[in-house]
């Protein structure tokens, strides 16, 4: 019965933060009598020095084993520049994607009410903010054949790529949104561009048929261009936000930006089974890595979503974020999310305010 959970650092302030996240999931883990089993992994640019690829045979092994995986983050500018793919640390994070299918994304969008001062809107406009952006990972324009760069005829280059969507596509994130909405405020906005692109047409066809399965939860429309300028003027309109792979790429940027809280937002990839992959938003921040400055709470609260939609242990999860909530009620800030008057304390330390609240 036991569930098995992979670490895996990745590169940069990954050690750091994962080092914090890992000891606040072992305490929730003692205290809420999970069971849980931990073991850890390589993936990104330290695995490709080390297996001479990104996502060795070892992680590749562990992480099918695994319930789910905790993860940092990865790449650094030793590995970048990088021209074949497969020696790329990003490819890793590609890769284990694809190899786990792991085609829902959701990135909730969390305006935390201490840190609404940072936000690039008005505080009234995002003050209680709340959005879970679920975004279809796995198919679409990043996908889809063919694509590449041809020679025309008359010698000019032509760049292509090919958006694609099946049915059953679809169908399986349109229910991952919609299950996340009932046990949120009951609203779906599907966000296309059914006007111009026939694959987002087929998408909002399917989208309603979805629907019909959840009458408990309203269902709407958004065009892209539409949802981007909401998101700026009105974003609290929204409960759950469901789209593509390259819409859901730049809307959930956006969200998360206005949040003011980009380095407080955790992620969740799941497969059919609830299986996930979860990080921070962030990337592995080259420029503070080892000085024991980064924000290690995104990374925390990507374990309580671990422990959420993996594990089953809502509870545990809820008790994590109310200690993150504890922790920015005391005043205590890592260095991006600072202010006049906060107390200023490091990765580890806020790791450890962290177990200590629990
Ligand atoms: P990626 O390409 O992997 O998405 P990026 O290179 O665009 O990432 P990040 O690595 O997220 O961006 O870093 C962007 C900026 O935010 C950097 O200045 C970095 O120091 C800062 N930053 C990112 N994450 C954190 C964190 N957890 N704590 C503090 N600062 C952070
Ligand atoms: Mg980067």
């Amino acid at each position: 019965m036991s569930k098995n959970v992979l670490i895996i650092e990745g590169d940069g302030i990954g050690v750091e933060i994962i080092a914090a996240a890992e000891k606040v999931l072992k305490a929730v883990n003692e205290i809420d009598n999970l069971n849980l089993t931990f073991d850890t992994a390589m993936l990104g640019g330290r695995a490709y020095d080390q297996y001479g690829k990104p996502y060795p045979d070892d992680t590749q092994t562990k992480a099918r084993a695994a319930d789910a995986i905790l993860f940092g983050a990865l790449g650094g500018p030793q590995w970048d520049g990088k021209t074949e793919r497969h020696l790329r640390p990003e490819a890793g994070l590609l890769d284990i994607r694809s190899d786990l299918g792991l085609f829902a994304n959701l990135r909730p969008a969390v305006a935390f009410e201490q840190l609404v001062a940072a936000s690039p809107l008005k505080p009234e406009l995002v003050g209680g903010l709340d959005i879970m952006i679920v975004r279809e990972l796995t198919g679409g324009i990043y996908f889809g054949q063919p694509r590449g760069i041809r020679t025309l005829e008359n010698g000019e280059k032509q760049g292509f790529n090919t958006d694609v969507y099946k049915e059953s596509e679809i169908r399986r994130i349109a229910k991952v949104a919609f299950e996340a909405a009932q046990k949120r405020n009951k609203r779906v906005c599907s966000v296309d561009k059914a006007n111009v692109l026939e694959v987002t047409v087929l998408w909002r066809e399917v989208m309603e048929e979805v629907a019909k399965g959840y009458p408990d939860v309203e269902l709407s429309h958004m065009y892209v261009d539409n949802a981007a300028m909401q998101l700026v003027i009105n974003p609290k309109q929204f409960d759950v936000l469901v789209t593509g792979n390259l819409f859901g790429d730049i809307l959930s940027d956006e969200a998360s930006m206005i949040t003011g809280s980009i380095g407080m937002l955790p992620s969740a990839s799941l497969d059919v089974n609830n299986k996930g992959f979860y990080e921070p938003c962030h990337g592995s921040a080259p420029d503070i890595a080892g000085q024991d400055i980064a924000n290690p709470l995104a990374t925390i609260m990507s374990a309580a979503m671990l422990l959420r939609y993996s594990i089953g242990a809502a509870s545990s999860a809820d008790r994590i974020q109310a200690a993150v909530g504890r922790v920015l009620d005391a005043g205590l800030r890592t260095k991006d999310i600072y202010s006049d008057g906060m107390t200023l304390i490091g990765c580890e330390a806020m790791g450890q305010a962290v177990v200590d609240a629990l």
